[in-house]
């Protein structure tokens, strides 16, 4: 199983796309992905964003500098080309691809019945399968498994949720509590507490929410694991 981060394989594919107008110098210069301006015809004009490996206008790229030195990172869903739907979507050469998101497509799990799992006294969704916590240290993820029924798991699901976390622990976003940080602010959804992202996949039998907690000395990442067949919705279909 592979992990991308949407929209960040769109971006590199559409750059991908834009460079080919460069020969060396472009004719019609393709739009900024960040700003929709044109580009500059002469290449080295534009400069390579810090966000990830694409190039954006000259304007933009101070402005990601100017951002970045205040700890103002502009997140990626704000680019004009994710914002404008000027992304393709990416063939998926490999079917074993999760993509997460920072919208959640499966909220009738959290709308729906809930159960007191055996470990804690606050209910989660029927659904909830199992989940995992995990703490960086400042040098490597400690990570704890917390199984939210009596009944253990069915074999069968196993690998897919093994799967899904060893792909998760291998991200290059989530080397060090510095790039997970980054990644929060680019990619995913924010919420009422400054230090607190989300993102949410998909796998064949289960929906996935992850909590991002970007505060040292704590836990930095809760990843639960929503079995699709025992969601009401999904069931009563
Ligand atoms: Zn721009």
């Amino acid at each position: 199983m592979n992990i991308h981060i949407y929209p960040k394989e769109e971006l590199l594919a559409a750059w991908n796309r834009d460079k080919e107008h460069f020969q060396p110098d472009a004719v019609t210069p393709p739009r900024c992905l960040r700003c929709g301006q044109p580009l500059d015809r002469h290449f080295p004009v534009n400069a390579l964003s810090r966000a990830l490996d694409v190039y954006i206008c000259e304007a933009c790229g101070t402005a990601e500098g100017l951002g970045d030195w205040a700890g103002k990172t502009i997140p990626l869903r704000v680019w004009h080309a994710v914002a404008n739907g000027r992304l393709q979507p990416v063939e998926k050469s490999d079917s074993d691809i999760v993509t997460l998101t920072p919208q959640c497509s499966f909220s009738h799990v959290f709308d729906g019945p809930k159960k007191v799992p055996p470990h804690s006294a606050l209910p989660c969704p029927v659904s909830e399968l199992v989940y995992s916590r995990a703490d960086y240290d400042g040098r490597r993820w400690w990570m704890n498994w917390f199984l939210c029924q009596r009944e253990p798991v069915t074999p069968e699901l196993v690998p897919e949720i093994d799967a899904f976390s060893d792909a998760l622990m291998k991200l290059p976003e989530l080397q060090n509590l510095r790039s997970l940080t980054r990644a929060c602010k680019l990619y995913a959804e924010p919420t009422t507490e400054p230090t607190e992202f989300n993102l949410y996949g998909e796998t064949e039998h289960f929906y996935i929410w992850q909590r991002l907690i970007t505060r040292e000395k704590d836990y930095n990442l809760y990843c639960h694991f929503y079995e699709k067949a025992a969601t009401p919705t999904n069931a009563a279909q």
